[in-house]
């Protein structure tokens, strides 16, 4: 089994909409293009969860 695929699986990133690669694992899924945009988006929500948002 194999071959290239043509289009690799992506999504946008949840803080700036960058096209994230997905890996071929099923399992895993990567929401951010970055692991500063995940920090931010933790920080974010934790932000909201203090101001009883
Ligand atoms: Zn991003």
């Amino acid at each position: 089994m194999g071959g290239d695929e043509g289009e690799r699986p992506t999504r946008p990133c949840r803080w700036c909409d960058a096209p994230v690669v997905q890996p071929s694992s099923r399992w895993r899924r990567r929401n951010y293009c970055g692991k500063s945009h995940r920090r931010r988006f933790r920080i974010l929500r934790a932000v909201l969860e203090f101001l009883d948002w």
